[in-house]
Parts: structure tokens; C-alpha cells; sequence
């Protein structure tokens, strides 16, 4: 008997920009399953039902991209512990009968600072989180996970942080963007997950010269890939980790428990995504 054809995709409004396709058809060809993973479009009236459609066409599951990632939450029956505290899922596995949501951007993040910074250990030292949307929830968790003592959360609106920092409690305190310059030489992992620096917005305007000799920099910000935070981090001499792999990583969960089988981030796949 021929092995079973399994579906995915990933589901946004819109979705032509997802990246994910790429990810996914590559892991496919790599591993020889037979398999899809597709976008698809779902407008935000119809997220209930066209994913009860998905599972009654026989999907296995699907990414969920902006603005489904709440309601993805919302509409699961089985949900991870680190989907819960982020509040928001971006993969979603049907099986027995449930739809079961996760959350993988955090442990994206954290498998891409391990590969390509493998003597980065979170526990270190403290970390510094420049903003505070969906992306800094996901990482302030994950890096709480791994150990770091504490974490220092700046941004422009200073009530996200605050409540950011007050939602992760004792060892989150929230800061202003001109206060950044006093916690420095304290931190020992500084990510950027705020979009300053990305193509099309402003510049990220920080001297990160403070920083300790031992600091890592880190850049969620793909587009450029060397950002101008990257470059300035490299040029101290500092251990500087990009952005993409961080999409690439988010993706494993997802395809192995679709697919079956554990993928593995090299730099092939890297390339190919950065090229399309
Ligand atoms: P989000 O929820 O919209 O948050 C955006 C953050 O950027 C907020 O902290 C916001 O500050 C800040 N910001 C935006 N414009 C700003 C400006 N002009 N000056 C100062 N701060 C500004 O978005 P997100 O989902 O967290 O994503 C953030 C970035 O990460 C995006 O560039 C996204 O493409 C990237 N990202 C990358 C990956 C990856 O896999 N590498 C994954 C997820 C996201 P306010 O709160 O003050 O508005």
C-alpha cells in the first residue's frame, strides 16, 4: 500500500507574502514525503469554518498567520502551556479528533541562537528586549525558560512593556527607550524585536557600545539581514546572530508533527528562502 498523502498550509489574510510554503516544500522534497503544504487564504469572518473545512478535507494542520493567531488560540481544544502564556498560536495540529495549538516562536528564536551561537548560554546574564509586541512576548517567554535571570523590556510605548513586565512578573522590569542606555552594561543578550531597521522603517538609533565585550546582539529583523544594529554589534567585536534562521526554526515543530519526521535548518534552506 502507497503512504498516505498529507496535507498542510498555512492560513493568513492575506497570506501572499508567507515565506512558509518554501520552508515546508523544501523539508518535503529533502525527506521524499508525499505531502503539500499550501497558502491559504481565510478571510477573518470565515476562520471558524474554513479551518472545520481544512480538517474535513483531511489536513493534518496549518501555521496560522496575522490576524488569525488569537483566534487560533480561541478555537483550540488542546493547548500548549508556552501557546497559553504567549496568547496566541501560530500552529495548529489536528489530530484525534481535536485541534491542538501551539506556539513556536519562541523556541524558534532560542534553536537559532544555539546553532549559530552555540557558546550563547541565556543564563549568562541578563537579557534586553527592545519592544514590545506579539514577537517580544513569544521571545521574553522563551528566554525566561532557558534561564535568564532577568529581562529588561524597552519600547516606545512604554505601557506595552509595563504591561508586558507585569504579566511575566518578578524577574521582567519595564524600561524607557532613553533609558536604554543605562542598563548596557548589565546585559549579556540584546534583541531587537521592535520592526525599527527593517526595510521601509526607520532606523534603529542606539550607540550599543556599553554592551559587554561577552554580549550577544540578535536581530528578529530579517530584511536587510545585516542590520545596521548587526553591523555596529560586529564592528565591537560582539557575537551577532540574524533573524532568519528564527523563521526557519519556528517551522520544525509544526512540519514534524504534520509530516513525521524532524527537519533539520541548513544553510541550503537559508539560502533558498533568502533568494525567493
Ligand atoms: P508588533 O506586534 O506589531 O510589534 C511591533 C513593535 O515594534 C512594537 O514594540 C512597536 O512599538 C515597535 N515599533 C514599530 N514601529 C516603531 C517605531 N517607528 N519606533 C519605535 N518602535 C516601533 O510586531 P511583531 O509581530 O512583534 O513583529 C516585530 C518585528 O519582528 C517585525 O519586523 C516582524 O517582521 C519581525 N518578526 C520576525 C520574526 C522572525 O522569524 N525572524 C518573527 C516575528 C516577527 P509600539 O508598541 O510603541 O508600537
Amino acid at each position: 500500500m502507497g503512504e498516505t498523502f498529507k496535507k498542510a498550509g498555512v492560513v493568513g489574510w492575506p497570506i501572499e507574502q508567507s515565506k512558509s510554503p518554501i520552508i515546508h516544500g523544501h523539508w518535503l522534497e529533502q525527506n521524499g514525503i508525499s505531502g503539500s503544504y499550501e497558502k491559504i487564504a481565510i478571510e477573518p469572518a470565515n476562520f471558524e469554518k474554513d479551518i472545520q473545512s481544512l480538517i474535513a478535507d483531511g489536513y493534518r494542520g496549518c501555521n496560522v498567520t496575522i490576524p488569525h493567531k488569537e483566534a487560533a488560540l480561541a478555537m483550540a481544544d488542546v493547548v500548549s502551556d508556552r501557546a497559553k502564556a504567549i496568547g496566541a498560536s501560530n500552529t495548529l495540529v489536528f489530530k484525534d479528533d481535536k485541534i491542538h495549538a501551539d506556539n513556536t516562536d519562541g523556541v524558534g528564536f532560542i534553536s537559532n541562537l544555539k546553532q549559530l551561537a552555540p557558546k550563547w548560554d541565556a543564563k549568562l546574564g541578563p537579557a534586553l528586549v527592545l519592544g514590545a509586541g506579539g514577537a517580544a512576548r513569544a521571545i521574553i517567554y522563551s528566554l525566561l525558560q532557558e534561564g535568564a535571570p532577568s529581562v529588561v523590556i524597552a519600547n516606545r510605548t512604554q505601557a506595552k512593556a509595563q504591561t508586558l513586565a507585569d504579566f511575566f512578573g518578578d524577574h521582567v522590569t519595564a524600561i524607557t527607550m532613553d533609558d536604554v542606555g543605562n542598563v548596557l552594561a548589565d546585559t549579556q543578550t540584546l534583541v531587537n524585536t521592535t520592526s525599527l531597521g527593517m526595510v521601509g522603517q526607520p532606523d534603529l538609533v542606539l550607540d550599543i557600545s556599553a554592551l559587554p565585550k561577552t554580549a550577544l546582539v540578535t536581530d528578529i529583523v530579517y530584511n536587510p539581514l545585516e542590520t545596521d544594529l548587526l553591523k555596529q554589534a560586529k564592528s565591537l567585536g560582539l557575537m551577532t546572530v540574524d533573524g532568519i534562521g528564527m523563521l526557519l526554526h519556528q517551522a520544525v515543530p509544526g512540519f514534524e508533527a504534520w509530516f513525521g519526521t524532524r527537519p533539520t535548518v541548513d544553510d541550503v534552506l537559508r539560502e533558498k528562502v533568502l533568494s525567493a
